[in-house]
């Protein structure tokens, strides 16, 4: 789950790492008495979307009065913003940060993840502030330090005098670098994060280490431990779908492709995705219903699969373990005589009640394309939705 950088603030500011203060604006009004009580004499207006690149875009102003804290907020409230992270259909502003302006003197980059390879959380620091870490890593590795924390030892000295000679201070920053680092590693581990970026933490024209930017995602498998945290969701922010389908319990995810999947185990829907891409197509989901589904959350996965007006074609991929061919059967057939059936719909069932399934799916009177194996399903669904005979 993602959080808006205000909040994300909010909590950092909790766990005593410097943040800026500010306020966030649902309206103009709202902007504007954040504006007052903050103080000026320069204020940061910011465009609160799950998205960065905003600077880029015009979501992020330095404004010198009341008057343009106002014309700002007015002009963000509502519009679309389009950066390079939110895709071409961008992202709607429903809400601004007003915060207190910052004197910059460097921009740096810091962030926290979780490192796979390690299995520890680790740190990407590099000199490179306020730009994109990507390109970064590809043109200029060597200016990115990276390190991982071992869980036992936390945070050490040479962390902090490793990132400190890579970000080039000298007196007086490692003592509240080594705080900043305890403090983000902290806060990461205690609500179970899975990325903390600041970019940019800055060095300010005083000689303080402030972050002015953050970004925060959480664990989805943790956020039961962690009920306030859950409480930022922003749905607004969300797939719809991906809304719809979490209330089902469905492990779904919108591509951009043309053949939707239904398919049971994570493993299986992998491969449905590599072998519709080797025939020719792209998925435009991943959707496991995992290995207990009933037919009403089948049903449910089914009615989002043909909401999406990208779909052109259907393909059902089951292996009966657990899970019945016979309950998916049902919840296909159930789902179509609720909402009807527009493009080609490719089956393939096996394992257990296979023979049950079938029968049930043989007799719905639907116009169903039976397939015998993996392979011949992607070929069989892939000509339908290309248009030739299958
Ligand atoms: P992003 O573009 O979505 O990552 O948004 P950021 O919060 O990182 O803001 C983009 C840029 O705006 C930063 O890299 C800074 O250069 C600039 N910026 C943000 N806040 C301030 C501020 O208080 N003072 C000044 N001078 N610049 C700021
Ligand atoms: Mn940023």
């Amino acid at each position: 789950m993602n959080i808006h950088e205000y909040q994300a603030k909010q909590v950092l500011r909790e766990y005593g790492v410097p943040v800026p203060r500010g306020e966030p604006a649902f309206s103009v009004e709202e902007a504007e008495a954040a504006a007052k009580s903050l103080g000026g004499p320069v204020w940061v207006v910011k465009a609160q979307i799950h998205a960065g690149g905003r600077g880029k875009a015009g979501g992020v102003k330095v404004v010198k009065s009341i008057d343009d804290v106002k014309a700002e907020a007015k002009r963000l409230l509502g519009s679309t913003l389009v950066t390079h992270q939110t895709g071409p259909a961008g992202k709607e502003v429903g809400r601004v940060y007003i915060e207190e302006g910052a004197a910059i003197d460097k921009e740096f980059y810091l962030s926290l993840l979780v490192d796979r390879e390690t299995s520890r959380i680790a740190f990407v620091i590099s000199t490179e502030g306020g730009m994109n870490i990507e390109e970064v890593a590809h043109d200029t590795p060597e200016k990115i330090l990276t390190f991982s924390i071992d869980p036992v030892a936390n945070i050490c000295p040479y962390h902090v005098r490793k990132a400190a000679k890579a970000l080039g201070f000298e007196e007086a920053q490692p003592k509240q670098l080594s705080a900043l680092l305890t403090n983000l590693h902290k806060a990461f581990v205690d609500k179970d994060m899975s990325l903390l970026e600041v970019n940019p933490l800055i060095l300010t024209k005083s000689g303080d280490l402030v972050c002015l930017d953050a970004k925060v995602s959480f664990d989805d498998n943790a956020l039961f431990r962690h009920p306030l945290i859950a409480r930022l969701r922003d749905e607004s922010e969300e797939d719809e779908k991906e809304i719809e389908a979490s209330k089902y319990d469905l492990n779904y995810i919108t591509l951009d492709g043309t053949i939707g999947c239904m398919v049971n185990g994570a493993g299986l829907a992998m491969a449905t995705m590599d072998i519709i891409k080797l025939y020719g197509e792209s998925p435009a989901n991943f959707l496991d219903v995992g290995g207990g589904a009933t037919k009403e959350k089948v049903t449910a996965a089914f009615k989002i699969i043909t909401a999406d007006p990208n779909v052109k074609g259907i393909l059902v991929n089951i292996f009966g373990g657990i899970m019945r061919c016979d309950v998916i059967a049902e919840g296909v057939v159930a789902a179509v005589k609720e909402v009807g059936l527009k493009v080609p719909l490719v089956v393939r069932l096996e394992g257990t009640n296979v023979e049950q399934g079938k029968k049930i799916i043989g007799e719905s009177g639907l116009d169903v394309v039976s397939a015998d194996d993996l392979d011949d399903a992607a070929q069989k669904i892939v000509k339908a939705v290309q248009g030739k005979a299958a």
